[in-house]
């Protein structure tokens, strides 16, 4: 088995260039102590910090030295609105090369005919999304054209105008607590104000996706989009058949893979589960599985392309040319056979990590895993998933609150804990230590008491018992020690 470059033991590929990643980090750091030491200091401190702590938040990972060292650079000075080659700028002959290499990366990688590498962000990637399906699906007027004010002065009534004046476009996405993202039509973000939306749920009783109350759905409400994609649905999705529904309804279907973009990458997820084939335009963050920089991707059929292509200036803001060209080698790295291994790796971790509570008699939503994701009910240990993410945290273990389907707690304090697997996979964590985790996080969970409040139980206090953050603390640098992060780095 290959190592990778995050892990990077003498073995293993990136070793060549530790020691140098080393010296170039120590120099740069004494440059900015010199400028403002406290944000030295605090860059010192992060490393310090998730060195020692077991790292579970299913949306981060840690990026190679080489990623991170891309990102450093006056590729950060160059300003480069418009697109490859056709820019509103003179001199952007470098940032060209730049992102036509980070777009060809991510076509080859992805199989796609069609990549877009300068969306800052996921939440930016599905905003040039959606405006690209407006663009290309539907004759809008302009705000201009529509008499309307600035945005953020746009009333109720004036958004209902708008959406009028749109052509009452619809959007149908995953409701949040069944997983889904707030940019797929939740109300309190723009996506749920711009478009009618109208969200589908999981099977109360499996917390599985249920296919033909979708496709109900979708023959009902006939939306423009049909949004698939998640941020914490722990199982896989046959995007063929989301296709067969988009299809039936003349819906275009649009998916958002930032949550799972590495298994994608890494081959994990192929046939049906595979979303670039079948979707019309798909979205992905850069940082999370994926493992790059943070940032975000939009890769589209052909119809869709020059829309996509026109993000900036139309959505975005110039592009990040320093980040664009980390993207370009984190594909590359994810390109290399090392990086399937790794997501073989994170998605075996993930099954390990959920036999691991299951075995301790904990409640899974969906009763396991089947990608990088875990969902843990933490009603019966009596807690709310705040409750129980502060008392992990106190016990050096860095997770999310997350809602669960019907969530008696609410979107705030909820009642789940969402773990994934990527970071600690790349740190080189095996099935066995996920099984420790789990009964690492099952032991605080235990010994978590909720606090009674003068007025009902407070859904945030809790009592951790005595000795119980220094014995995990304890356990959890055995297995942080024997997996060491950016061991190359002395910092
Ligand atoms: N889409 C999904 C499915 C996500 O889970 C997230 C982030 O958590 C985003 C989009 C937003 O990504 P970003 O924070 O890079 O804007």
């Amino acid at each position: 088995m290959t190592a990778d470059p995050v892990t990077a033991s003498s073995a293993a590929p990136g070793a060549e260039y530790a020691d140098t990643a080393s010296a170039a980090y120590q120099a740069a750091l004494q440059v900015i102590e010199s400028v403002e030491p406290r944000i030295a200091a605090a860059t010192r401190k992060e490393l310090a910090d998730q060195r020692d702590s077991l790292k579970l938040i299913a949306s981060e990972n840690y990026a190679s030295p080489a990623v991170l060292l891309t990102m450093g650079t006056w590729l950060s000075d160059k300003y480069a609105e418009g697109t490859i080659g056709h820019r509103f700028y003179a001199g952007c002959q470098n940032v060209d090369v730049v992102e036509s290499v980070a777009a060809e990366h991510a076509r080859e990688l992805f199989g796609a005919p069609y990549a877009y590498a300068q969306p800052h962000s996921g939440i930016d990637a599905n905003l040039v999304a959606f405006w690209a399906i407006l663009a290309t699906r539907v004759e809008a007027p302009g705000l201009a054209e529509l008499g309307a004010k600035h945005v953020n002065d746009l009333s109720e009534a004036d958004w209902e105008s708008l959406r009028n004046k749109l052509g009452n476009q619809r959007l149908l996405g995953m409701s949040l607590d069944a997983g889904g993202h707030l940019t797929h039509g939740f109300r309190p973000n723009i996506s749920g104000k711009m478009f009618h939306q109208r969200s589908y749920g999981t099977d109360p009783e499996t917390g599985l996706l249920d296919y033909d109350k979708l496709a109900a759905a979708a023959r009902e409400f006939k939306p423009l989009i049909l949004v698939g994609g998640y941020s914490a649905y722990p199982r896989r999705v046959n995007f063929a058949k989301l296709r067969e529904i988009a299809d039936e309804v003349g819906a275009t279907l649009m998916v958002d893979m930032a949550h799972f973009a590495g298994l994608v990458a890494g081959k994990v997820f192929t046939g049906d589960e595979n979303p670039v084939p079948f979707a019309h335009v798909t979205t992905t963050t850069t940082h999370k599985s994926l493992r790059g920089p943070r940032g975000g991707l939009v890769l589209a059929q052909p119809e869709y392309s020059d829309a996509v292509d026109k993000g900036c200036p139309m959505v975005l803001g110039g592009p990040l040319s320093h980040v664009m060209a980390a993207k370009a080698v984190a594909l590359a790295e994810a390109r290399q056979p090392s990086f399937q291994a790794y997501a073989q790796r994170v998605a075996d971790n993930a099954k390990s990590l959920a036999e691991g509570f299951l075995n301790r008699g904990a409640r899974l939503v969906t009763g396991g895993t089947d990608n990088h994701i875990v969902l843990l009910d933490v009603t019966s240990f009596g807690l709310t998933g705040r409750q129980a993410e502060s008392a992990l945290l106190d016990a050096g273990v860095v997770t999310n609150r997350n809602s669960i389907p019907a969530d008696p707690n609410g979107a705030w304090y909820t009642s789940g804990i969402r773990f994934g697997t990527p970071a600690l996979t790349t740190r080189g964590f095996g099935a066995a230590e996920f099984d420790r985790v789990a009964e690492l996080v099952v032991d605080v969970l235990n010994n978590t008491q909720p606090t009674q409040a003068s007025s009902g139980p407070s859904k945030a206090k809790y009592t951790l018992a005595d000795g119980t953050a220094e014995r995990i603390h304890a356990a959890s640098a055995e297995m942080l020690a024997a997996n060491p992060l950016y061991p190359g780095l002395t910092l």
